[in-house]
């Protein structure tokens, strides 16, 4: 596929590379959670928000630029090609990524003049509680309860698997008004403030050590009834227009990514390789395996052109979440038979372990590929209903 630019769009790009080369951080993201890895995070945002570069596509009135999302995919091929910090692995990122996004399609105006400026300056870090024990890939088995107390909420209940619960202010939060409902019918998607009395946050530790993603605990937590988004009992249809952004534009700036590290890889193996073996080890399998990388993670980028410049709808989002979290576990997986031994020293090569152990997550998070491939098959190609779920 080849994308054409305008000159306007070169001009872009030039002001985007070099405003990266001169603020890109030198320093490397704190591996471990904690005050260090959050401050990194927000300043990271807060200078690329005061260097106007906050959000490309968003309205100018919440701080955005208001332009083009083609234009916002030359700013994620930037920061990927100067190795800014990465997207997701970022405590702004579900603020950026899909509670603003859907903020911006359905919350009221004080909602919007509140919360997306914050958002985007890092002034106010998000998480996302939907999933509950008896409710992932089966988000409507949601059972965390609301009962409405005159102008408010009253919450309890459990959530699980909330990333950066602990670094966050608010949280896109879904849960069951309407006790007498099942399934998608009365539930309510409401922010809520992480500090409000009854929030109670318990860290789970990952393979890869880190332990940003918790456990969330409320009990006859009161949230005002303002903080509900698209009305009580639209709660499935708002949250469905959230998942729609997570699977979809959020995959954007990731896609970006896995191209410049195939590319970083590669670049190394070069260097190395033909020293060790001959420069015959272009045809040796794990050759082979790279160039099949190399080849996927550009057809990863044409799907998300090929996406936004058919304005696709929501469900096609999750052919490439599919796409992009399988190749990631197989970048990772190639970069560690790669590096071989020296793979594990290297932690300066793109910390490849770490990232291996991280990369089991990518097939999970945002609906596993078994869901993904359920909405392609019902959704997208039409077949009988029964599977998809989320
Ligand atoms: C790193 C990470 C971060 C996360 N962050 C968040 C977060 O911030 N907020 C949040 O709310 N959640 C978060 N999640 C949770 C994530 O959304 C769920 O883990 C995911 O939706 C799967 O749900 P589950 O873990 O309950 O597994 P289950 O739904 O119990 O699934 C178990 C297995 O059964 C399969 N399966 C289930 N139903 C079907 C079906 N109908 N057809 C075919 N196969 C099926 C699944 O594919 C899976 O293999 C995160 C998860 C991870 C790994």
């Amino acid at each position: 596929m080849r994308v054409v630019q305008s000159a306007e769009d070169l001009l872009f790009r030039q002001e985007a590379r070099d405003w990266l080369a001169a603020n890109v951080p030198g320093e490397r993201r704190p591996h471990e959670t904690g005050d260090a890895q959050r401050a990194f995070d927000v300043d990271w945002r807060r200078r690329q928000y005061d260097g106007g570069w906050g959000h490309i596509a968003w309205p100018r009135a919440y701080g955005g630029r208001g332009l083009p999302v083609a234009r916002q995919l030359i700013w994620y091929e930037e920061c990927a090609r100067a190795r800014a910090p990465a997207y997701t692995n970022n405590c702004c990122f579900v603020g950026l990524s899909h509670a603003g996004p859907t903020i911006i399609a359905r919350g009221d105006d004080a909602q919007k003049a509140f919360h997306l400026p914050r958002i985007l300056s890092g002034d106010a870090v998000w998480c996302q509680g939907f999933s509950e024990p008896g409710a992932g890939s089966d988000l409507a088995g949601v059972r965390t309860r609301g009962v409405i107390d005159g102008d408010s909420l009253v919450i309890s209940g459990q959530k699980i698997w909330t990333s950066y619960a602990i670094y966050a202010q608010f949280q896109e939060l879904l849960i069951r008004t309407d006790p007498d409902s099942t399934r998608h019918d009365g539930l309510t998607f409401v922010i809520c403030d992480m500090s409000a009395p009854g929030v109670e946050i318990r860290p789970i530790r990952n393979i890869a050590g880190g332990s940003d993603f918790c456990e969330v605990f409320y009990d006859e937590v009161r949230l005002p009834l303002t903080a509900v988004v698209g009305g009580v009992g639209a709660g499935w249809d708002v949250a469905m227009s959230l998942l729609a952004f997570e699977r979809g534009a959020a995959s954007f700036p990731v896609a970006m990514e896995i191209a410049a590290r195939v590319e970083e890889l590669l670049e190394y193996v070069e260097s190395k390789r033909p020293s060790i073996e001959g420069a015959g080890w272009r045809e040796s399998a794990l050759g082979a395996r790279l160039a099949a990388v190399r080849a996927d993670a550009a057809a990863l980028k044409s799907m998300v052109y090929l996406l936004i410049a058919r304005d696709a709808g929501p469900a096609e989002g999750s052919y490439v979440r599919l796409f992009l979290s399988e190749l990631e576990q197989r970048v990772s997986a190639l970069a560690m038979d790669l590096l071989g031994p020296e793979g594990l020293e290297k932690a300066s090569l793109g910390g490849w372990p770490r990232r291996y152990l991280d990369d089991f997550k990518t097939t999970i998070a945002a609906g596993t590929s078994q869901i993904q491939r359920n909405i392609i098959g019902e959704r997208i190609l039409g077949l009988p209903k029964g599977g998809a779920r989320r």
